[in-house]
């Protein structure tokens, strides 16, 4: 098993003391930013859960729960994700109904090797209405020694009703220097690990999927992009055909919407945020104070057009009508 990245030690830690002192409740919600380490997080609880041989309250790694649940086939730990329509072989993009009511099925049974028994879904946004209310009954009925795990980016996607019968457990970005460090152990170079943090507002782990990913330079693009069209020096049907070139466009406009975020809090910040050192204004050399209203809806916008993207429509015309507006946003006062 992976080395557990650092700030998830705590959130860990603080399970396994309920655990032992069987205050863990039987449904886990486990939300988180993408990137956090959420499944890693659920895998080291899990492999605990499972294990009748705990050291200190933690997975002692050896006994044979622990080896088969390392190889991936302890037969009292399921796994509930997308799954492929039996009649279409397409995969779905929803969790259904059904594969719950199995689940539930499945918890009713007696543990194949007589010790806890534990679910994980993920991602437990994906279960649609139907499924959801089938949950509900699993929840309602905890029995003992079972144990679901349900992950999420948001305990908000998730309805009240289920919220309310989870245990909710918040993974969050550490400290800069903890997310420093862990980016340097990982062989980042000082100055890239540096940049690539604040750009994640203190995010390691989404720090290190752009650097790895190759996506730090996408992300400037994307920004020049932007200040090219707010500054009328490009076009936003020009720029739309070339986001859409490749199959990045998704993952742009997620840029696209945070800079909009980050513009939006350096104004809440400094009433005349064009001089400062550092700003993105001043990096995107934006001389307009962009119109903030206007920005927070274009924020909403560019995430409605990112769902957009996955749809048969005409994206091309629904990004350079995004982009019109971007430049609209931007120019709508003068500083
Ligand atoms: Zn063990």
């Amino acid at each position: 098993m992976n080395v557990l990245a650092p700030w998830l030690h705590e959130p860990l830690q603080r399970a396994l003391d309920a655990l032992a002192s069987e205050r863990l409740a039987h449904a886990l919600l486990v939300c988180g930013p993408a990137h956090i380490g959420k499944r890693a997080f659920a895998d080291a609880l899990t492999q605990a859960l499972l294990c009748r041989e705990r050291v200190d309250g933690a997975a002692c790694r050896h006994c044979r729960d622990c080896v088969l649940y390392t190889a991936g086939s302890h037969p009292d730990w399921k796994y509930l994700s997308f799954e492929e329509n039996e009649k279409t072989k397409v995969l779905r993009k929803e969790i259904v109904v059904d594969q719950i009511r199995d689940l539930g099925g499945w918890f009713a049974l007696t543990p194949q090797r007589g010790g806890a028994q534990v679910a994980l879904i993920e991602p437990a946004a994906a279960m649609n209405q139907n499924a959801s209310n089938a949950l509900l009954k699993t929840l309602e009925e905890p029995m003992r020694d079972r144990y679901l795990l349900l992950l999420c980016e948001s305990p908000m996607q998730l309805s009240a009703t289920i919220r309310s019968r989870c245990q909710r457990i918040e993974l969050q970005p550490p400290a800069m220097q903890v997310g420093l460090d862990w980016l340097r152990v990982r062989g980042h170079d000082d100055a890239v690990a540096q940049s690539a943090l604040d750009a994640a507002r203190g995010h390691p782990g989404l720090a290190a999927h752009w650097i790895e990913e190759g996506l730090l330079a996408l992300r400037a693009s994307v920004r020049s992009d932007l200040a090219a069209i707010a500054t009328g020096r490009a076009q936003p049907l020009a720029v739309a055909a070339a986001w859409l070139a490749d199959d990045q466009a998704e993952q742009r406009l997620a840029f696209a919407a945070d800079l909009a975020v980050d513009l939006h809090a350096e104004a809440l910040a400094a009433r005349d945020v064009a001089a400062v050192a550092g700003s993105n204004r001043q990096a995107m050399r934006l001389t307009a104070a962009p119109d903030f209203p206007k920005l927070s809806a274009w924020f909403d916008a560019a995430n409605r057009t990112r769902a957009l993207l996955r749809t048969p429509i005409r994206s091309d015309l629904a990004l350079a009508g995004l982009l019109r507006d971007w430049r609209i946003a931007m120019s709508a006062r003068s500083a």
